[in-house]
This record gives C-alpha cells, sequence and structure tokens, in this order.
C-alpha cells in the first residue's frame, strides 16, 4: 500500500474531516507533525546537527504553507545506545538554532530508548495569519508561483546516497539538509488576500502540484523552462544527462519551497 493510500485509508477510518493539508486547523490554530527516521529519511554520517536543523525546518514549512506563523515545538526522540551525549548536543544544537531563526519555542516532548534506529518526531503549533490557505482554493486563471529554486536538495541526495560527483559538493550537501524559507515574503502575500492556494514541497514540484490541482478539481500549464534554478546547478548541465538536468528540479522532494497559486 502506497502512503498516500494508507493516509486515505485512515482518514476514512476516523471519518476525519481533518486531515489532507499540510497541517491541522481549528480554531485559528494550526497543528503539523512530521517523522524523520535513521535510514529511511536520514543516513548518519558526522551530521547531526544538519538533522536537527531538517526536523525543525520540514515542519515549520507546513505551518507557513498554511499561511501560519508557527509558534511552539514538541520533540519526540527514541534514541539508541550508540548516540553518544556529543552527538545529541549537535542535534540539539541545529534544533535550536533553526527554532531561534522561526521563532518557535519548545512546548515539551518525549524520550524513549529505540533499539537500533534513531527516530524523530516533532509537532509544531502556530496560528494563522489571516485564514487557513488550504491545497483545495486553487481558482480559474490562477498563476502558480513557487519559492527558492528547485533541484539542489536531490543533487545532495545524490551526493550522499550515490557519490555523485560534481563541483559545490558541499553546497548541495547543505542545501539538502538546510534549505531557505521565506516567510516575511509569503506574511505579506497572504496579509494582502493573495494566496488562494498553498502547499510546501516535500514530494517534488511535479507531485505537490497535483495535491493542490486534485484538492482544487483544476489542472494546469506548467512552462518547465520557468522552473527556477540555482546558479550552481545551472553548473551541471553536461555534467547531469539532459534528461536528469530537465527533470530533477521537477521531481526533486524535500525543497520545502512553497508553491502557491
Ligand atoms: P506533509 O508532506 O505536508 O507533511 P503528509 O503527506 O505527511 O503531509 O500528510 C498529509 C495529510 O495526512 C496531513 O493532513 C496529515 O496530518 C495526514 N496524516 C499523515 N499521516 C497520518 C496518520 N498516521 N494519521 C492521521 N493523519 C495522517
Ligand atoms: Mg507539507
Amino acid at each position: 500500500m502506497k502512503e498516500f493510500e494508507l493516509i486515505d485509508y485512515i482518514k476514512e477510518f476516523f471519518s476525519s474531516e481533518y486531515i489532507g493539508d499540510d497541517a491541522f486547523y481549528s480554531d485559528n490554530i494550526l497543528i503539523t507533525k512530521d517523522i524523520l527516521v535513521e535510514n529511511i529519511h536520514f543516513i548518519l554520517k558526522n551530521n547531526f546537527y544538519e538533522i536537527g536543523a531538517k526536523s525543525i525546518i520540514a515542519n515549520v514549512s507546513d505551518i507557513f504553507a498554511m499561511g501560519g506563523v508557527p509558534k511552539f515545538f514538541f520533540m519526540g526522540l527514541g534514541i539508541p545506545e550508540k548516540i553518544k551525549f556529543n552527538d545529541l548536543e549537535l542535534f540539539l544544537n541545529g534544533i535550536y538554532e533553526y527554532s531561534k531563526k522561526y521563532n518557535v519555542l519548545l512546548g515539551g516532548g518525549d524520550l524513549s530508548k529505540s533499539k537500533d534506529t534513531f527516530f524523530i518526531s516533532i509537532t509544531v503549533m502556530g496560528n494563522c495569519i489571516t485564514k487557513p490557505i488550504k491545497r483545495s482554493g486553487a481558482k480559474e486563471g490562477d498563476l502558480i508561483f513557487v519559492t527558492g529554486e528547485l533541484g539542489d536538495s536531490e543533487i545532495g541526495l545524490k551526493i550522499i546516497k550515490e557519490n555523485f560527483n560534481c563541483e559545490d559538493k558541499d553546497y548541495f550537501i547543505k542545501k539538502h539538509y538546510i534549505q531557505d524559507l521565506y516567510p516575511d515574503f509569503v506574511k505579506e502575500l497572504v496579509k494582502n488576500n493573495l494566496i488562494n492556494s498553498m502547499i510546501d514541497i516535500s514530494d517534488g514540484f511535479l507531485q505537490d502540484l497535483e495535491h493542490i490541482l486534485i484538492s482544487s478539481n483544476k489542472s494546469a500549464i506548467v512552462d518547465v523552462n520557468k522552473i527556477p534554478i540555482s546558479e550552481k546547478f545551472k553548473n551541471l548541465k553536461g555534467i547531469l544527462s539532459e534528461k536528469e538536468y530537465k527533470l530533477i528540479p521537477l521531481i526533486s522532494g524535500e525543497e520545502y519551497s512553497l508553491i502557491f497559486t
């Protein structure tokens, strides 16, 4: 069973109306949760700080994607014995730096021993700036926008997983863990009621745009030449195959850029 099929099954099973967007919404409160599991979402390789950073960024991104401001976070950790205190300190530092950057305060959490794998479950609570911006709000004639530049995160993953060889390896690896979010820019747009629908990119531009389109019962035309890519990504022309060069920005996951219409 695919992940989205299981989510649909759970939604039906509990007859929950609240499932299906980047975060839960009720009474001006937004709540989101993301789980990161060792060897599924990350491989441990002297990267505790980066994993800490990523685990908070992925969560606050979902609050921004709802047109919200994150306020508090709750940190659940399953810690195997192999993880030493120094490593844990680096991990907490990563979370600390980015919780400061995005003004979220630690509200609580839970700890457990774990047999072999490091397990992170973070929940973030926030409030709407005006009203929740849903995936389902896209209107006929809307333009599609995306923040930041796409593709770098996937190149970082290729370097980590496949030892992909290119220039600027450190830049791409960093982009895999730590993405730029644009909360102030989006806040202005939300305040001025300019955004009809929004999602953050966790699965890839095409797949996440599809979530907006299906929820909104719309279709879209995308000029792939207008997808923003970084100067460093442009340098990979000729190193990547032509197909990869075109495709990677469209399918690169864990970008935490916002797609909005
Ligand atoms: P995102 O990539 O934005 O974090 P997901 O694809 O993880 O979103 O989740 C989509 C929707 O499914 C969300 O509303 C989320 O709360 C819900 N969801 C995911 N897993 C579960 C679960 N185990 N139980 C209930 N709801 C879930
Ligand atoms: Mg999301």
